[in-house]
């Protein structure tokens, strides 16, 4: 198959199973495909041990898959060893060279590459300014804080000008501040360089506001992929739609053109597709962000407010309808609208129901 034009990567159908200990065996991968378009910001999401980082090793050849292949900018590179592969990681550890200055660690990988000595000072400067350490070069990795050393490891991965620059958990050991701060500043460094950035998260947020695309990992599998709104707006499966975001997850029955569910009476189905998605007895899921549901006091309601909360500028609410406890959230709602013990109608406006996969 021809490579895609403004394909950066290109991941078809990539297994990799590991022998455990105990004699079995770990599907860390089962089948995944991705495209990743040239000078795009992708992001891996996924809960802990699915995989994500199998694939980043896999790309950097530093894990070869059991089966699929894996093209950069329309080669394949499966069996192109580590060191030839334009691609490199910064590791969570930073993985800095302690008794090497700043520069020197920058500098190392242009060494090996053997590049004339004006060259690799050049580079070293620019990466070094790029990530604004200008000015800290002769300093020893331990005479850094944390940000820095992780900036030191961005700017030795950075002057390689690789094609794809694979970031596993790099923000991780930073506190939240510092994080919010790394994040943007990552952001911006995609940006000025137009490199391929993969960056592998577990935390949504992070996801949500640095990927073009996100790719959502389950048990091994690619779950969902696509800008973060669209799956955030249109989450795929039960799974996706409780991992990104709050969501309300609940059951109902699904006929030719309606959804019932218990407390809620009849949805109309105009927008929602359960093709392929209601079990045999017509069982489905359906999924409502917290934000987009409706609660109006109302003496002949269908639920109880069983806590209201202002949580920086919103009012979060549970309301118990029925078996179920529904999220809800307003923004703006005056202090005291609602208050636990208040009977409330609890509604779904039309185009707010998704009909997900269990
Ligand atoms: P985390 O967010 O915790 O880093 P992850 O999504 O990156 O998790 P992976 O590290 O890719 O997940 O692991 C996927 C699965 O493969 C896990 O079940 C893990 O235990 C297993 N695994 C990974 N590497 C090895 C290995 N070298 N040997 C055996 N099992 C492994």
């Amino acid at each position: 198959m021809a490579a895609t034009a403004g394909s950066a990567l290109r991941i078809r159908a990539v297994s990799k199973t590991f022998p455990t200990p105990e004699g079995g065996e770990v599907l860390a991968l089962d089948a995944v495909s991705l495209e990743v378009a040239d000078g795009s910001f992708t992001v891996l999401l996924g809960p802990s041990g699915c995989g994500k980082t199998t694939l980043l090793r896999c790309i950097a050849g530093l894990e070869s898959p059991d089966s699929g292949e894996i093209e950069l900018k329309g080669v394949r590179i499966d069996d192109v060893p580590v060191w030839k592969r334009r691609v490199n990681t910064v590791f969570q550890s930073y993985a800095l060279f302690p008794h090497m200055t700043v520069a020197h660690n920058v500098a190392f990988g242009l060494q090996m590459d053997k590049l004339p000595k004006a060259e690799i000072a050049r580079k070293v400067d620019a990466a070094l300014e790029m990530v604004r350490l200008s000015g800290l070069g002769a300093r020893r990795p331990s005479q850094l804080s944390g940000g820095q050393q992780q900036r030191v490891a961005l700017a030795r991965a950075l002057a390689k000008e690789p094609e794809v620059l694979l970031l596993d958990e790099p923000l991780s050991a930073l506190d939240l501040k510092l994080r919010r701060g790394m994040q943007t500043e990552l952001k911006r460094l995609q940006r000025e360089t137009s490199i391929t950035f993969m960056l592998v998260t577990h935390d949504q947020d992070e996801a949500m506001s640095m990927g073009d695309q996100v790719a959502v990992f389950d048990s091994g599998r690619i779950v969902q992929v696509g800008p973060p709104r669209d799956v955030y707006l249109a989450p795929r499966t039960r799974f996706v739609a409780d991992f990104i975001g709050e969501a309300n997850i609940l059951q109902g029955t699904a006929s030719a053109q309606t959804i019932t569910v218990p407390g809620f009476g009849v949805l109309s189905t105009d927008a929602l597709a359960t093709d392929g998605v209601a079990a045999a007895d017509g069982q489905v899921f359906i999924a409502v962000r917290p934000e987009s549901v409706t609660i109006l006091p109302a003496a002949d309601g269908n639920g109880t407010v069983v806590d209201a909360t202002f949580v920086g500028g919103d009012l979060h609410i549970d309301v118990k309808v029925g078996d179920v406890v529904i999220s809800a959230r307003q923004a703006g709602a005056a202090p005291g609208a609602l208050s636990a013990g208040d009977t409330v109608r609890v509604a779904f406006p039309s185009g707010s129901v998704r009909v997900v996969e269990a």
